[in-house]
């Protein structure tokens, strides 16, 4: 309480004057301690050293040399007794300089968060520099003559405020008529929070002036650099599209679903720019901005990629919501008229109602592959229950993988006998691969080979069907049944992987039966690159004993010097030819040279697809050693294949 009594005596002396403005020291060091703690926090995180961010140290640093000066001129001058109150002066002057400063910084800023092109810029700057000096000797000279402000013997002053004032609504007005100006190049939401900030700081004014105080007008200051901080620090803001990143995109939806507040999703995909270093030309980012600002209320943008971005908006906030998007796509296509880059645009109308929570970015996705280039797709039930499908087939086959369970009891191998006609008989067959899941039950090729593939989880799953089909033949021969051999499908892709051909020996070699017994069935690759790996494979796995198919002859371009380069030993004809050798004669003879010049060369030929008698009659005729499809029996169980199977008995008797 001591220091209150000297204060006390110090103030006695006539100088309660200067404490006629009313000033406290504590709005100025409330200031000074947020700033240390923006500063910790910059310090403790990774920020991204761009140009505003540099502007943004600067105003910080302006804002506490203006903090300290004012306390410092307040202070200081209480304790002045002989009368010079020359310091006083010069560190007033300091305060005023230093809020000058950050008054043309924050333009500066503003004119870099709307990249404002150069020839612009420059300009403006200089308007706002000139503007920066007239105030700055004004003020000075203004203290210098006395005339402005003046500190009288008795610690009383005369203030001529107006410099100050003149100052810092000056540079307000230019930066509101900046945003007016080239509102455009500024995402409308950040747009309202630099508004925000300007009301709430001529509030906060306002209310100093009514309570005739003078203690808070730095703090009026902060709100700008707490919006700035934000955007610089978490990032979340492209600086050149305005849009907020794919994280915060998911957090928006997922809170709004829980509240039951309804939205609708508007998605623009750019393949041509979706590459890490793509730059969006100004001209996609000024329509972009655009459109996405003009034709609805409380849109915000996201990017879910360079070339991606996804508009949400409050369903409620946009009541005529079908004419919107339709004036949307109108204007839309007047741009791509312009800029002719092709685009995919997704429409969900309502997020609730499909139960979309979550994944919206991977859901989005999974309608890209299915949609043309060029085209506007609309999200409707089926889209998202295919994709919750594919989640979960996905989820699961993520789960087989990582167990590396050779024997994992959710992957089924099936087996579909091929008829042999040398023989007249059942003697081998190919393995067929499913999935049985606990929630939807069997799954077919189609839905999760494709998926296998993209995720690098072929080889994986190409282990365990040859695992099964081992076993199998291991039961098979021990049973004396006359199984030549069992055929397994191999991915183009998993012979790219060193490890491929080790693999396979190792599984056929732990279970003990001949690598004879085995066939591994691919298809042709239209890849440079593959075909030279396959060489390679194929002619290690033929060392082993292994015999090669080539799988689906017949659809897409056959290379037939390729074909040759290949040691095949048999080649499986697709149904699709099946079915042009019955349509009429001359594809019929085209059919059976094809088949004939292979057989020929010493290949077999295998016709797949046979369902019909008809089909049949046709393909023995047309060269075929063996024969394949619904005619003999549709892909079972393996371990129902031995029912197809004869026994080995009489030899053995014989033998
Ligand atoms: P694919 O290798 O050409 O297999 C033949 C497909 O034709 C099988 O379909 C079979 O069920 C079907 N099929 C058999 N007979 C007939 C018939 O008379 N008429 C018609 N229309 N179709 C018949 P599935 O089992 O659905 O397999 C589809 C594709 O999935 C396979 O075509 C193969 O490319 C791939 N696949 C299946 N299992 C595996 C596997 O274990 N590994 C790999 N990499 N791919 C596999
Ligand atoms: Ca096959
Ligand atoms: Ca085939």
């Amino acid at each position: 309480m001591e220091t209150v009594g000297i204060r006390g005596d110090v103030m006695g002396q006539a100088l309660q004057k200067v404490y006629f403005d009313n000033y406290s020291p504590v709005g100025d060091i409330i200031v000074m301690a947020i700033c240390m703690v923006i500063v910790v926090l910059v310090a403790t995180s990774y920020v991204e050293k761009t140009r505003n961010f540099n502007l943004f140290i600067n105003i910080l640093v302006y804002i506490v040399i203006a903090a300290v000066a004012n306390v410092g001129y307040h202070e200081w001058s209480v304790y002045i007794t002989n009368g010079n109150y020359f310091w006083v002066y010069v560190i007033r002057i300091i305060y005023h300089i230093a809020i000058f400063t950050i008054l043309l910084t924050y333009t500066a800023y503003i004119l870099e968060l709307m990249h404002i092109e150069l020839y612009r810029k420059v300009p403006i700057m200089i308007v706002a520099s000139v503007f920066y000096v007239i105030v700055v000797l004004w003020d000075i000279l203004s203290s210098i003559s006395k005339k402005g402000f003046k500190i009288n013997p008795d610690g009383t002053y005369n203030s001529d405020i107006y410099v100050f004032w003149i100052g810092y609504v000056g540079f307000v007005t230019m930066c509101i008529i900046l945003m007016i100006v080239f509102r455009d190049k500024l995402y409308r939401q950040i747009l309202r929070g630099f508004y925000g900030t300007i009301i709430i700081a001529f509030f906060i004014l306002y209310l100093q002036g009514k309570h005739d105080q003078n203690s808070y007008t730095l703090v009026t200051f902060l709100f700008p650099v707490i919006g700035m901080f934000y955007l610089i620090h978490s990032n979340p803001y492209d600086m050149e599209l305005g849009a907020i990143s794919s994280r915060a995109l998911e957090d928006m939806i997922l809170y709004n679903f829980d509240k039951g507040i309804d939205m609708f999703m508007i998605s623009l995909f750019l393949p041509d720019m979706d590459y890490d270093s793509a730059v969006l030309p100004e001209s996609v980012q000024k329509g972009i901005r655009s459109i996405s600002g003009n034709y609805f209320n409380s849109a915000v943008l996201f990017q879910i990629s360079k070339g991606h971005v996804v508009l949400i908006a409050k369903r409620s906030a946009n009541k005529d919501i079908e004419s919107r998007i339709h004036k949307m796509l109108e204007a839309f296509n007047a741009e791509y008229e312009k800029l002719r880059l092709d685009y995919k645009i997704v429409i969900c109308e309502s997020l609730i109602d499909l139960k979309i929570k979550n994944d919206c970015a991977a859901l989005i996705n999974s309608v890209h592959r299915h949609m043309d280039i060029n085209s506007v797709h609309r999200i409707i039930q089926t889209d998202v229950d295919g994709f919750m499908r594919y989640e979960y087939i996905l989820s699961e086959l993520t789960d087989i993988v990582r167990g590396g369970n050779l024997r994992d009891p959710r992957v089924l191998a099936y087996c579909q006998p091929v008829y042999n006609i040398s023989t007249g008989k059942y003697d081998t067959a190919e393995a067929l691969m499913r999935l049985r899941l606990s929630e939807i039950g069997m799954v077919f090729p189609d839905q999760f080979i494709p998926l296998a593939e993209e995720n690098g989880y072929i080889h994986s799953l190409t282990k365990i069907i040859l695992q099964r089909t081992c076993d199998e033949i291991r039961y098979l021969v021990k049973e004396n049944y006359d199984v030549k051999r069992i055929s397994v499908n191999v991915s183009v892709l998993e012979m790219r992987d060193e490890s491929f051909i080790t693999d396979i020996e190792k599984i056929i070699e732990e279970s003990e039966i001949p690598k004879d017994k085995i066939a591994i069935e691919i298809t042709e690759s239209q890849n440079d690159d593959d075909f030279m790996i396959m060489k390679d494979m194929v002619d290690r796995l033929k060392d082993m004993g292994i015999k090669i198919y080539l799988d689906d002859f017949g659809t897409g371009y056959s290379n037939m010097e390729r074909i040759m380069e290949l040691p095949f030993d048999i080649i499986k004809f697709d149904r699709s030819l099946v079915l042009a050798s019955s349509t009429d004669n001359r594809s019929e003879k085209m059919v059976g040279s094809l088949a004939e010049m292979f057989s020929d060369l010493n290949y077999s030929v295998l016709y797949e697809g046979v369902e019909t008698e008809d089909d049949e009659k046709r393909c023995t005729e047309l060269s075929a050693s063996y024969l394949q499809g619904y005619k003999y029996s549709k892909p079972v169980p393996i371990m129902d294949l031995k029912n197809f199977f004869s026994k080995l008995e009489q030899e053995e008797n014989h033998a």
